[in-house]
């Protein structure tokens, strides 16, 4: 089969690779909609301790069941799955406890696992008894499938900020995740979106979610702005997506009393402090969180969502290469051209 190899920092390659063969309780997909994700552009410039090269990256899965192993009665031929990346080990102290996405040994597709920008992706059994499989919803595509993976997380990530009806609540960063929580964020019962972002463009491209108000993090006066539409008082979730320490410290000015700020977005391995007035949180009663990756059941209801037409994340895609042109798509979603990149293998 064909697949997008990373052989090393920064060398991705297009090439030949052996098939898999489908052993017990394992399923094997045809890959048909794998998205670019903003942790495969730091894998491949970076790398990343749970990845060994070569690997097939590609986690934003979606495709349709062509084998099946021994044993495995959850799947058939024929069905139409969208794939999570994270695999809780089912076993350790955190996964035992409901908390895969603390689970210790933090098991995913595209990284200790092959993942999705191939032309097919073997599920090992792992993966289909722990993992997020689910059968896509009739209605949607699997480009849209594909994306119920960064949807979890949003989903996730609200969740852990527990977002409640009458919340007012703050993205900062209109990424494709910040996008999401635009309007997951409005079902789940905020009734003033706010969104911050650095980029002009970006934020212009988030407008169509239909958020209340949209400011540069640039501005000058933007705790004013703020204070201005949430009539004084401060917000009261603020979702940090972006890995920026100064959005970090922002958020916590932006707070409300009692306000859950989420730091998302994880920092730079070489910038990973920052700076705060303390009693800011101490005062207020703030609650600072963090929250990243999904549990397979975050993903299901990414599925669902989509299918009552909640979220449209298809809204996100911006552009579509065939797997030979991996590279180009890499490239693309590094620009920040557009906000989601699809590859269609
Ligand atoms: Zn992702
Ligand atoms: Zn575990």
């Amino acid at each position: 089969m064909k697949a997008a190899v990373l052989e090393a920092i920064d060398r991705l390659v297009v090439k030949e690779v052996p098939d898999y063969q489908v052993g017990p309780g394992e399923i094997l997909v045809r890959v048909r909609a794998c998205a670019v994700c903003g942790s495969d552009l730091r894998i491949m410039h970076s790398g990343n301790p749970r990845v060994s090269f070569p690997q097939i990256v590609g986690h934003e899965i979606a495709g349709e069941v062509v084998g099946i192993g021994e044993g495995v009665k959850k799947f058939k031929v024929g069905d139409r799955v969208a794939v999570g990346a994270d695999v809780p080990c089912g076993e350790c102290y955190w996964c035992q406890n409901g908390m895969g996405t603390n689970c210790n040994i933090n098991y995913a597709i595209g990284y200790q696992f092959p993942g999705g920008f191939a032309e097919y992706i073997l599920l090992n059994r792992l993966t289909v008894v722990q993992g997020a499989v689910h059968i896509i919803p009739q209605g949607l595509s699997f480009d849209q499938a594909a994306l119920a993976e960064p949807l979890a997380c949003a989903i996730n990530g609200l969740e852990m900020s527990q977002l409640g009806v009458g919340d007012s609540l703050a993205i900062i960063g209109a990424g494709p995740i910040g996008c999401m929580m635009i309007e997951m964020g409005r079902h789940m019962g905020a009734t003033n979106i706010i969104v911050i972002q650095r980029s002009p463009a970006r934020l212009e491209m988030a407008k169509k979610f239909g958020a209340d108000h949209y400011f540069l993090s640039t501005d000058d006066d933007l705790e004013e702005k703020i204070q201005a539409v949430t009539a004084g008082e401060g917000v009261n979730v603020i979702m940090v997506t972006c890995a920026s320490p100064l959005a970090q410290e922002q958020a916590l000015r932006l707070a409300c009393h009692r306000g859950r700020i989420n730091f998302f977005g994880g920092l730079p391995q070489n910038a990973p402090n920052i700076s705060i007035p303390s009693n800011l949180i101490h005062y207020r009663e703030c609650m600072v969180l963090g929250s990243h990756g999904s549990l397979p059941r975050h993903h299901l209801k990414a599925l669902h969502v989509m299918d009552k037409g909640m979220v449209h994340p298809e809204q996100l895609i911006t552009h579509r290469f065939p797997l030979d042109q991996v590279r180009e798509a890499f490239q693309t979603a590094e620009s920040h051209q557009g906000l989601k990149v699809v590859v269609n293998p």
